[in-house]
């Protein structure tokens, strides 16, 4: 096959141009291995890149899709030979590098990640950078103490979309008591199905501050909406407790006070599932094999064609999305 099938953006009169284009695999990078891809999935930065939209797209031409799964075709490097299955999420994919949403994939050889063990290609893409960065927040956690019998519930923001639904699964299977906050009260069944033990209205939640601190309410949280959120969490953790900031969904403004982090010794932990140490990351992918629950996976996973995409990719910008969303991409 000389071309292969890409979502494809390009920059014309300043402007980014985003269709589905037949491409020739001679123009495809350089790299160690040469990957056909399978699945690749569904992030709110595919989101951003498959509209146009700026903050993720570094340099033109792009092929977006930040995370993908598949198997080796070519390899010029002794740790991968053909027939090898693989997974990529965090690499730089659509941002500066050529990403999964594309039959071919050439990248490097350090970026690759065996499948692990117990996961098909697909889980692992219902897993991607969403699930990654789920778990890496509960590592994140875990490194500054949590444990299941700390006071207090663990709080998960942004609970309905992708990061929030599996770290709603991980920490409820871990024996944590889990408050799910939500904007969608219609999807509290299926937070209660995922493991949460308490919904949170998100308005509740973000109510305007009267103190520099409310009372200790969260042993721990992950955050996958910033702003207002981010502020309100702070203002409730328990002492010494920490949370787990991965996400933007509702604002970057943090407005706070430096009570919390000197009167009650608070953390806010930055996460970014990019600044990942290559055994963190193995450390991370494992801990996903064994931490969250297939059929929980599999329950919030739906799976969609290529063409889907610019319309999904609108729907997970404007918070519609639930769960995960795989792309079937060969
Ligand atoms: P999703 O769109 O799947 O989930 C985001 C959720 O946030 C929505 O489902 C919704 O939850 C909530 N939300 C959406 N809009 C708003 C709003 N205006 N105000 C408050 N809450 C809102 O996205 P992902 O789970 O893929 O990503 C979540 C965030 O995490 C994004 O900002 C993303 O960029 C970031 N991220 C960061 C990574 C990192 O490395 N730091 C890696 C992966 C993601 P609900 O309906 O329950 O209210």
């Amino acid at each position: 096959m000389s071309t292969f099938k890409a979502v494809f953006a390009q920059q014309i009169d300043g402007k980014p141009q985003i269709s589905i284009q037949q491409i020739d695999r001679a123009s495809l990078p350089p790299g160690d291995v040469l990957v056909r891809v399978q699945y690749s999935d569904l992030n709110y930065k595919d989101g951003l890149a498959v509209t146009g939209r700026p903050g993720v797209i570094r340099k033109y031409p792009m092929i977006p899709g930040i995370d993908l799964a598949g198997v080796v075709e070519e390899s010029s490097s002794a740790d991968w030979k053909s027939g090898d299955e693989v997974v990529v999420t965090g690499c730089g994919l659509s941002e500066t590098a050529w990403g999964g949403y594309a039959e071919l994939a050439r990248v490097r050889a350090d970026w690759l990640v065996r499948l692990p063990k117990g996961l098909t290609l697909k889980q692992a893409m219902a897993i991607g950078t969403a699930g990654f960065t789920a778990m890496q927040c509960v590592v994140a956690l875990e490194r500054h103490g949590l444990v299941p019998v700390s006071g207090g519930d663990v709080l998960v923001t942004g609970a309905a979309g992708g990061v929030g639904s599996i770290a709603v699964a991980i920490l409820a299977k871990l024996g944590y008591r889990v408050a799910a906050s939500t904007g969608r009260a219609e999807l509290g069944d299926y937070l209660r199905s995922l493991g949460a033990s308490e919904i949170v209205d998100r308005n509740t939640l973000n109510a305007p501050a009267k103190r520099p601190l409310d009372s200790e309410r969260w042993a721990g949280a992950v955050d996958t909406v910033g702003g207002d959120t981010l502020a309100a969490i702070v203002r409730a953790l328990v002492p010494n407790g920490s949370v787990a900031a991965c996400g933007v969904a509702g604002g970057a403004a943090l407005t706070t006070t430096v009570f919390p982090f000197i009167l009650r010794g608070v953390n806010l932990l930055g996460i970014n599932s990019v600044y990942v140490s290559r055994s963190d990351r193995l450390l991370i992918w494992d801990r996903l094999s064994r931490d969250l629950p297939l059929p929980l996976l599999d329950s919030m996973t739906q799976e969609a064609p290529l063409e889907s995409v610019f319309d999904l990719g609108e729907k997970i910008i404007a918070g519609a999305i639930r769960g995960r969303t795989v792309i079937r991409i060969s």
